[in-house]
């Protein structure tokens, strides 16, 4: 039983609102602590900044009050106001992001801390077993494996959202209105918006995606043919299962073929669905969908650039 800790940058960066973020795992109390507000202090994320419109590293820093007030603890003893009344850890925290390139303070964010279990306060009452595979000594409260969860609750601007100049030019006006709002929805911890956002793009998007990427220089001319076929007796699923050898190389570098993800990712009844499975999905589809249109536009400009130099040596 190890404890793990996961990367907290994305939680910051881009985990929703509302939504539990698994920080740690089987908790064990060490000496630089972890879960004490001060242990946020100095920790790093990428965000936008608003001072020079692009995406920064931002550091986390505790409001002075706060920073006076736990900074006083000693090292190894766990303030008592973030454990509640039934001995969880329990608290919520204001932090602020300050942007590492130009020092502007500029994001605020409210997150809860919170774990699952009943929390060792003090270091006397932890026992000490050794753990099987390691043969090292370890602390366990109780016996029992802690996790701490982490929730945002909000934060202060509304984070911008970046729409990538690809995917603004590659889709129409009520496509990128509905891309927008299925990330804004998505941030905001609403799966089920989010996901019916994301879904009307790929039955509206999908087959002409099939067929932009058709006409890219690198895919096989068999791919034209699969999309006719799939028109005159619409099997989709003959579409999606022999289409993968065919795509250009650069979307078959997953080793699935990305279009039949997005498609299963959306034939899914939404009444099966949770808020959560919804808010995974979007991401799924949203990330994926990113990845095709870059390839896409890629294949595109690459060619574009290679024609202009055959024409320039021609002259
Ligand atoms: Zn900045």
């Amino acid at each position: 039983m190890q404890q793990i800790l996961h990367n907290i940058k994305s939680f910051f960066s881009s985990f929703p609102l509302n939504k539990e973020f698994l920080y740690i795992e089987n908790y064990i109390r060490l000496e630089d602590g972890i879960i004490d507000p001060i242990d946020f202090c100095k920790l790093s994320f990428d965000y936008y900044c608003v001072e020079e419109d692009s995406i920064k590293t931002f550091e986390l820093d505790l409001p002075e009050y706060s920073k006076n007030h736990f900074g006083n603890y000693a090292e190894q003893s766990i303030p008592e106001e973030i454990i509640d009344e039934n001995g969880i850890l329990n608290y919520n925290l204001h932090l602020y992001g300050i942007c590492k390139s130009c020092k502007k303070k500029q994001a605020e964010f409210l997150i809860s801390v919170r774990s699952d279990k009943k929390f060792p306060t003090d270091r006397q009452r932890l026992y000490k077993v050794i753990d099987e595979e390691t043969s090292v000594p370890i602390d366990v409260f109780e016996n029992k494996q802690i996790n701490v969860y982490l929730t945002k609750i909000a934060v202060f601007p509304e984070p911008k959202i970046k729409i990538e100049k690809y995917i603004q030019k590659y889709f129409d006006r009520e496509t990128n209105n509905w891309y927008y709002k299925g990330i804004k929805s998505y941030n905001e911890g609403f799966g089920i918006g989010s996901y019916a956002y994301f879904r009307r793009i790929i039955e509206k998007e999908l087959i002409k995606i099939f067929q932009e990427i058709s006409l890219l220089p690198d895919a096989d001319s068999k791919l034209n043919k699969l999309i006719s076929e799939y028109k005159e007796k619409n099997q989709i699923s003959t579409l999606y299962n022999d289409s993968f050898h065919l795509l250009p190389k650069s979307l078959q570098l997953l080793g699935e073929n990305p279009l039949k993800l997005l498609y299963s990712l959306t034939s899914q009844g939404l009444h099966n669905l949770t808020e959560e499975n919804c808010l995974e999905n979007s991401d799924k589809i949203h990330k994926i969908l990113d990845f095709v249109i870059k390839k896409i536009y890629e294949e595109k400009s690459e060619l574009s650039s290679i024609r202009e130099i055959i024409k320039s040596i021609k002259k």
